[in-house]
């Protein structure tokens, strides 16, 4: 933990202001140490955390150790039914109440957003870790022939609807004393391959995001930004990419979720801006 005291930044305004910002640590942590985080049991207790795609694969294995580690989980999804049987499963092992949103970020309109906000302002007064896991594949298409209508969707789901997530509940985020926003990337988000079209460039454009608001918010506000890569699970969205691949050799998402609980808790306060992935490097 490198302690760096504190900081003067010059905004640059045209009248040369500068301001004293408030004194915090900045933290330098790499993968290998999220992935090697042993969290307690209670390490999410009185914690608030919205997590986008909860139905199913790496979502669904988060909201459950989230709950697991005492989060108040809050379960964003389009599917009721899916959604239902995480909320039972987390009720079943005698975790907090979580509650459901439901939210299709394909199609959800800015009332949608607002309504999934206000519902977070009444219940809990703030959120405390908002994890963008949701994601579409698309297609895997050479770009001479990728289909439009399909571009525009991956980029909607993947990347305007994060963007239209996180603005809608910075409100709340800025309530908390350490929050935690964490962007889902991917390998192909780091290095593109061909004929990942639209979900490669999605996943750079939420690397980029990522940054700008970690800078945005660095400092003057208790909002931590990063991003963190999975790696290869046994998902619907991993057997679509790779149909002849053995499904038998690729961990269960349940083994990839000790990172998300290592990001969203107490342990990374004041980590910023910064890349991870849950799994070493193949
Ligand atoms: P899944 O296909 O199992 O899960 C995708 C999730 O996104 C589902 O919960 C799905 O909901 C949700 N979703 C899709 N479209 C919408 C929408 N319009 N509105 C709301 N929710 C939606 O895949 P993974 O668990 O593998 O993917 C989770 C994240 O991990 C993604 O961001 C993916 O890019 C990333 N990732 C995964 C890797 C892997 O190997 N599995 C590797 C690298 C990154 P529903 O259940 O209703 O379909």
């Amino acid at each position: 933990m490198r302690h760096v005291g504190q900081v003067l930044e010059d905004f640059g305004w045209p009248w040369g202001f500068r301001l004293e910002l408030i004194k915090r640590d900045e933290t330098t942590l790499n993968s290998s140490d999220l992935q090697k985080h042993v969290a307690s049991p209670t390490e999410l207790t009185g914690r608030v955390i919205a997590i986008t795609g909860a139905s199913s694969g790496v979502g669904r294995a988060v909201s459950l150790a989230c709950a697991r580690h005492g989060a108040n989980v809050i379960l964003v999804g389009r599917n009721a039914r899916k959604l239902e049987e995480v909320h039972t499963e987390i009720e079943a092992a005698g975790g907090p109440e979580p509650i459901i949103a439901l939210l299709d970020l394909e199609k959800a309109l800015a009332k949608d957003y607002d309504q999934l906000a206000d519902a977070v302002m009444q219940k809990y007064g703030r959120l405390d870790g908002l994890l963008h896991n949701a994601g579409l594949l698309g297609a895997l298409s050479p770009i001479e022939h990728y289909d439009v209508p399909t571009w525009c969707r991956v980029m909607h789901v993947n990347v305007t609807a994060a963007f239209a997530l996180t603005q809608v509940l910075l409100p709340a985020l800025k309530k908390s004393t350490d929050a935690s926003v964490i962007f889902t990337s991917s390998g192909v988000g780091r290095r593109a391959r061909a004929y990942w079209g639209a979900y490669s460039v999605s996943k750079f454009a939420l690397e980029g995001f990522s940054q700008m608001l970690s800078a945005e918010l660095d400092g003057i506000t208790a909002i931590r930004v990063n991003t963190l890569n999975p790696g290869r699970v046994r998902t619907m969205m991993r057997r679509t990419a790779y149909p002849a691949e053995d499904i038998n050799t690729l961990p269960l998402p349940e083994t990839v979720t000790g990172p998300y609980i290592a990001l969203l808790g107490p342990a990374t306060h004041g980590v910023t801006g910064q890349q991870f992935d849950c799994q070493p490097a193949a």
